[in-house]
């Protein structure tokens, strides 16, 4: 089975769309969508009712509950709390029931998939590091946890082993995110895994940067969250 695996939409259609586009085309059995699929884009009940249409499993990201409690922005910096009340506001009464479906962890039996951290799902604790992945190994149970959360691309092994994924190796992916990539590369991201071959490929494509854009400005939106999709930032 060849399993796409998208994160951190965040409300940016174009992005959206262009990954789906992508996957049609990529021989998908299974779409999941790893949470934030709303905040700080401009679409946020369009990209909804896509991944509701296209991801039957989908977990709860953080900027997906503050929308709808808003309490949990006081940990949030203005630009994402501006959003998040922008986006409670819009947000459909369908779109609102929806979200409030979507559990914090999905497990199968090779494969977890979480937004933040298996060990604390509900914390949004984020890992960048060995050291912060070394802590989270012994809170999932199948062989690959899959992330986002901190939008940027990293893979990371339990024994530390370089190259392809194996077999004797346990790992936690970030696969990066769809609508607001911080990495420096402006390029939308994702990964495809592929549970035969037991191999994983990590998708970068570029997508119209200018209409996501335009959009965020027209909505009233602060201008940073513009600028900050041409910088991948
Ligand atoms: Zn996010």
């Amino acid at each position: 089975m060849r399993i796409a695996i998208i994160s951190d939409v965040h409300a940016n259609l174009e992005a959206l769309t262009q990954a789906i586009s992508i996957i049609n085309r990529s021989n998908i059995d299974r779409i999941v969508c790893l949470g934030d699929i709303v905040g700080y884009g401009a679409n946020p009940n369009e990209c909804i009712e896509i991944i509701q249409r296209h991801c039957p499993e989908t977990v709860l990201g953080n900027h997906d509950a503050a929308a709808l409690d808003l309490s949990i922005t006081r940990y949030f910096n203005e630009y994402a709390r501006e959003a998040a009340e922008w986006t409670h506001d819009v947000l459909t009464q369908k779109s609102r029931e929806y979200l409030e479906s979507l559990p914090l962890i999905i497990n199968d039996h090779e494969l977890t998939f979480v937004h933040a951290s298996p060990r604390r799902p509900a914390e949004w604790d984020y890992i960048f590091s060995n050291l912060e992945a070394k802590v989270n190994f012994p809170f999932f149970t199948t062989p690959i946890c899959f992330i986002g959360h901190s939008h940027v691309p990293q893979i990371f092994s339990e024994h530390r082993s370089h190259g392809p994924i194996r077999r004797d190796d346990r790992y936690i992916i970030n696969v990066g995110s769809i609508g607001q990539p911080r990495d420096g590369n402006p390029d939308l991201s994702f990964g495809i895994f592929d549970t035969k071959e037991w191999a994983y490929e990590h998708i970068r494509a570029p997508y119209n940067i200018d209409v996501a854009a335009k959009k965020i400005i027209q909505a009233g939106l602060p201008y940073v969250l513009a600028e900050r999709l041409y910088e991948g930032t």
